[in-house]
């Protein structure tokens, strides 16, 4: 698997808030048109990714983890299908410890700034 590592979130500065045109109903954390790769950042249990304990108990959500990680994939599987590559961020790879912060990483920063210069 490629390492996914501060270089190549950093690559992903110049991104801009993006909608696949083919799927406009996702939002993406952030896009490289040069590449066409797609970056996206998830959260671990909001997107019941696999280091997740107690993946089959029902949360508020009327759902469980394990269902979550599902749609994650299949949404995944559905931006991959036009020909565009899809960068994956998890929560608990950002650091050896995870980081519950992850949303205001300064690297995500630096995207919205990038995209902020751009306008
Ligand atoms: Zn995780």
């Amino acid at each position: 698997m490629e390492q996914i590592d501060g270089v190549k979130i950093m690559h992903c500065r110049n991104v801009r808030e993006f909608s696949v045109p083919e799927l406009p109903h996702f939002s993406v954390d952030g896009y490289c048109p040069e590449t066409r790769t797609i970056c996206q950042i998830f959260r671990c249990h909001f997107h019941g990714h696999t280091c997740q304990p107690f993946r089959d108990v029902i949360t508020l959500n009327g759902d469980n983890l394990a269902e979550r990680y599902e749609r994650t994939m299949s949404r995944l599987e559905q931006m991959t299908r036009p020909g565009y590559q899809v960068k994956v961020q998890w929560e608990c790879e950002f650091d050896d410890a995870g980081k519950p912060e992850l949303l205001a990483h300064p690297q995500r920063g630096l995207w919205k700034r990038g995209h902020a210069s751009t306008l």
